[in-house]
């Protein structure tokens, strides 16, 4: 069995609606992964903030605005009266609920209640339209299988164990809908697997159904080499290994949620990466295999911190990183990357919500430095530290300001950190020379 996930655009409007039908209605067994229609989420973000804000005003009036946008929405995909009030007694369920979400104080637990919504709308949704088209199919309701456990990871011992079950409740049905992004937590309340994160979901079930294949649906042709938001002329890659495109979804492509390769890596679970408005197109396959050596992509990965310690007498006694990583540990902070010298350490995180806390503990050991507002340029390709084409880096350097460069932390990966504001022009150089439009 398969499983397709279809992102935001994908879901977004009554044409790619149908061109999903399309994709999906082959006569094989799989389970469907739905996003919220694009913006959804965002806009549900927006309405939990002007709660936060307490501007509950705002809050109704956005959540008039979504209302009337998903009555449109219904009226154009559903002809069928019966399906067309059902569906939208379903939707208006929701931004009832919404309203009355209005009326309560902040919380966190009452923002993730909220943007949970878009995928519950925008399964319904499809599911009705698929009936209507004589399709038969069966909503799974995602948070009945999909748990995180108190380390927010995934908790595959139940998803594998509760997808079975709600799985067997249907077992002549073709197409499973299910939602992404969407899960409980482990005291049972709604969380969700962070922005991007129905990519995620696809690989979890992936993993727990021991899936053929996941296929990743979305609006462009594959992972290109560099990222198309900031630079022309990127090209779609055929094939990357599980090692490589996990570096890349890590280090900022955002065509993949950060931890989406995890789950299927282990069995060797091929990801395919489709573009939902040409499906002939090609796309990328990733696998266990690896292909051609040499730097075969580029990302990046904005609202990095760099954080450097100058200390002589410490860094010289042993035990000193260890401490040094143990107050990271306390406050729950992950370090991407870390260079040493004599006399001082620098290392970079991208969750700086503790950031004055973990400064005033590593004050006990010398003078910090913070450099807000970096961004990591990762160089991915299979066995780069050791190709001949790789010299052409260092060349570029001479041309990009780098803080700190981190060479060897894994044979796939060179990393370059830079000040954002020469991002785009950074991304832009080390495209033209390392894949060749100029020549040095
Ligand atoms: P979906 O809503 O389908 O999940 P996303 O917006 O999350 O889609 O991801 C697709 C987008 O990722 C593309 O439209 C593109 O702008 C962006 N992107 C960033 N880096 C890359 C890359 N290296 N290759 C392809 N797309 C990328
Ligand atoms: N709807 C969620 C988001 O916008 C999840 C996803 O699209 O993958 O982040
Ligand atoms: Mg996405």
């Amino acid at each position: 069995m398969k499983v397709l996930k279809f992102g935001g655009t994908s879901v977004g409007s009554v044409k790619n609606m149908c061109n999903v039908k399309n994709i999906i209605n082959d006569g094989t067994k799989k389970v469907v992964v739905l996003s919220a229609m694009s913006g959804t989420t965002n806009a549900l973000v927006e309405i939990a903030n002007y709660i936060f804000e307490k501007t509950p005003n705002k809050a109704i009036d956005a959540i008039n605005t979504l209302h009337e946008s998903y009555f449109k929405t219904i009226d154009a995909l559903l002809s069928n009266t019966q399906l067309k009030d059902e569906t939208k007694a379903y939707v208006t369920g929701i931004f009832n609920f919404l309203v009355t979400c209005t009326y309560e104080g902040y919380s966190k637990k009452l923002e993730n209640n909220i943007v949970a919504q878009g995928e519950l709308l925008s399964t319904y949704m499809f599911n009705a339209y698929l009936n209507q088209e004589g399709i038969s199919s069966t909503l799974l309701p995602a948070l009945e299988f999909m748990r995180i456990n108190g380390v927010k990871e995934p908790d595959h011992f139940y998803i594998k164990k509760q997808l079975k079950n709600v799985m067997a409740s249907a077992p002549e049905t073709n197409i499973y809908i299910t939602q992404g992004f969407i899960c409980l937590d482990q005291k049972g309340d709604v969380s969700n697997l962070q922005r991007g994160g129905s990519d995620y979901t696809a690989t979890i079930i992936g993993a727990a159904i021991k899936a053929q294949e996941v296929e990743i649906w979305t609006d462009i042709d594959g992972m290109h080499n560099n990222d198309p938001r900031y630079v022309e002329n990127t090209n779609p890659i055929s094939n990357l290994s599980f090692d490589e495109a996990a570096e890349l979804a890590y280090f900022g492509a955002k065509i993949l949620h950060p931890q989406t390769i995890l789950p299927v890596r282990e069995d060797g679970i091929p990801v395919r990466l489709k573009n939902t408005m040409a499906p002939e197109a090609h796309g990328t396959l990733i696998s266990s295999q690896t292909s051609e050596n040499g730097i075969k992509a580029i990302a990046a990965k904005d609202n990095i911190t760099a954080i450097k310690i100058k200390s002589g007498r410490m860094l010289q006694a042993h035990g000193f990183l260890k401490k040094v990583f143990e107050i990271f540990e306390v406050y729950e902070t992950s370090i991407d990357m870390i260079t040493t010298s004599e006399v001082a350490v620098s290392l970079t995180i991208d969750d700086d919500r503790n950031l004055d806390k973990i400064i005033t503990e590593l004050e006990e050991f010398g003078t910090i430095e913070v450099d807000k507002g970096q961004t990591i340029v990762c160089l991915v390709g299979h066995s780069i530290v050791n190709h001949e084409s790789t010299f052409k880096l260092f060349q570029i350097l001479k041309d990009v300001k780098i803080r700190m460069i981190s060479y060897g932390g894994s044979k796939n990966n060179i990393s370059l950190l830079i000040n954002s504001k020469g991002k785009v022009t950074s991304l832009n150089k080390l495209n033209n020379y390392l894949f060749e439009l100029v020549t040095l």
